[in-house]
């Protein structure tokens, strides 16, 4: 059960009025507000335990140095990965594809070899492996999107040849909030023996994963979009393949000696960790996904849901809506257009009564290329909003579109 009025307490934020209305904030898929937990662990570690990790003998460097490895800790049970050493700290899930685009293709991939991509991707699983496709050859297969914007899973199957090294897909569309059937995407690619990335950067917010009921290879997601800090984000690999990898980028951290003949590297997880670790980052991304963890990922994905339903109902009502997404699994993303209203007037004008929501391609241009507009309206929810604020979000649109 969510207690709605505690949650919203614990957000300082959502009590500010803007143009003298009450925020109505509705733009979780790009980032997340950040309760009051979380928000004072920053200033706690930089008060108290801050002193650069790993290299120091003395205390506040073996504190801090503790606090971060704990930190690598709860993500590993939040994500139920095998290990520690399976849970690489990067910027966010941008950095984290870049990562794996980068040694991966190195490591595994010849001029020729085949990533499968899909229509649905957001420009960080996209440009990436366009950038590995212009350096090394490799070539992108794309899995198309059907008109409920599911996944045309036949065509995924239909994708594999001996080329493809590697599959890299959404977990959950940030546009159409479609939830990917990952299982199956996984089983597929493992009867071939090809690994599998996932971008979680909308889905840990809102469903619980498992990585190793998942089975997957590599698992990327970021911490603002989790009520976390933002900088920070993870990447999960399973050991096997990280082993495999070569380091991502080179520096301090990721190196057990150096000289000028030859470097060795660092075990894992350092190996890919060049640099000073965002060490406050990662201590505050632990207490975001302790606070996640009280709420419960099963009630908050439930509560979530019920908000889902109501506004999309809600929004139905209103002619000439258009809802982009209707998948049979979908998380709390409602993409729309009212008639021929430009999407950043309707986000404009919303603005002025309160309500943020986000507008345009939502950095997914090839998916708009295949539903044939230009952008989308996008109102994403979270366990803090509420159905009084679908209300006046809907009465919100009404207006609006009485404007045009
Ligand atoms: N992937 C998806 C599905 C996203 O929604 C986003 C952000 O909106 C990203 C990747 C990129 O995340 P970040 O900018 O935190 O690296």
């Amino acid at each position: 059960m969510i207690d709605i009025q505690s949650i919203r307490e614990d957000f300082p934020i959502l009590a500010h009025t803007v143009y003298g209305k009450p925020l109505i904030y509705f733009d979780n898929a790009a980032t997340t507000q950040k309760p009051r937990a979380v928000v004072e662990k920053i200033t706690d570690g930089y008060y108290h335990v801050n002193a650069n990790v790993h290299r120091g003998v003395h205390f506040l460097s073996q504190a801090a140095t503790e606090a971060h490895e704990k930190a690598r800790q709860v993500v590993q049970q939040f994500l139920n990965a095998a290990s520690p050493n399976e849970i690489i700290f990067t910027r966010g899930t941008t950095e984290a594809i870049n990562l794996i685009a980068s040694s991966f293709t190195e490591a595994c991939m010849e001029e020729g070899d085949e990533v499968i991509l899909s229509a649905m991707e957001h420009h960080s699983n996209i440009v990436p492996w366009q950038l590995q496709a212009t350096r090394r050859g490799i070539v992108l297969k794309v899995v198309p999107v059907n008109g409920k914007g599911e996944l045309c899973m036949d065509t995924y199957r239909s994708l594999f040849s001996e080329r493809t090294k590697l599959v890299s897909l959404t977990h959950v569309s940030n546009v159409l909030g479609s939830i990917n059937p990952v299982k199956e995407i996984i089983r597929e690619a493992h009867a071939h023996d090809v690994p599998v990335l996932l971008d979680g950067a909308q889905s840990v917010p809102h469903i619980k994963v498992d990585m190793q009921a998942l089975d997957v290879d590599f698992y990327v997601f970021s911490g603002h979009k989790i009520y976390g800090p933002t900088g920070i984000g993870v990447l999960y690999g399973k050991e096997k393949w990280l082993d495999k990898l070569p380091p991502y980028q080179g520096g301090g951290e990721m190196i057990a000696s150096v000289s000028f003949e030859k470097t060795v590297f660092n075990e894992l997880p350092y190996k890919f960790e060049a640099g000073t670790p965002d060490y406050i980052g990662s201590t505050v991304l632990a207490e975001a996904l302790h606070y996640v963890g009280k709420i419960g990922l099963d009630a908050i994905a439930a509560y979530e849901k019920e908000l889902l339903q109501y506004a999309t109902r809600q929004l139905k009502t209103i002619d000439g809506t258009r809802i982009f997404g209707e998948a049979a699994e979908k998380s709390s993303v409602l993409s729309f257009l009212i008639g021929t209203i430009h999407p950043y007037d309707m986000g404009m004008l919303l603005d002025r009564l309160g309500i943020a929501v986000r507008t345009g391609h939502h950095c997914a241009q090839p998916l708009m290329n295949a539903l044939g507009i230009e952008g989308t309206v996008r109102a994403s929810f979270s366990f803090y909003n509420t159905k009084e604020e679908i209300d006046a979000f809907i009465a919100g649109v009404r207006q609006v579109k009485e404007m045009f």
